[in-house]
């Protein structure tokens, strides 16, 4: 493309110094162009890593809550479970609750189990 273009000039040119000035600006351009993408390589790096991560805490979502149960606390979804007690309304039938532990908060929160 940029080579086309050059050729371009040189044909319709001739001149060495036309030719010298439009190598100079293609040059500039050249150097605006390779900023841009060093830009973009960055911010794609920056996007890949992010999806990286948010594809983790969807596969640890999915592991350790599968029920999609929220923090009290915090509303998070990063929860895991470290334990259970008895239902305080229907302990005595055998019902328990999971006792899930938020990761961003630390708070536990406990959820009655089917
Ligand atoms: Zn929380």
């Amino acid at each position: 493309m940029l080579l086309k273009q050059i050729e371009t000039l040189i044909n319709e040119r001739g001149s060495a110094a036309v030719l010298g000035q439009h190598l100079a600006l293609l040059r500039e351009r050249i150097g605006a162009l390779e900023r841009e993408n060093a830009d973009l390589r960055a911010q794609a790096q920056e996007a890949q890593a992010h999806v990286q991560h948010q594809g983790d805490q969807l596969r640890r979502f999915a592991q350790d809550n599968p029920e999609g149960w929220r923090c009290d606390g915090c509303g998070s979804a990063d929860l895991a479970r470290t334990g259970s007690r008895p239902d305080p309304t229907f302990g005595a039938l055998g019902i328990k609750q999971a006792a899930m532990t938020c990761r961003p908060c630390g708070a536990v929160s406990y959820f009655t189990l089917d």
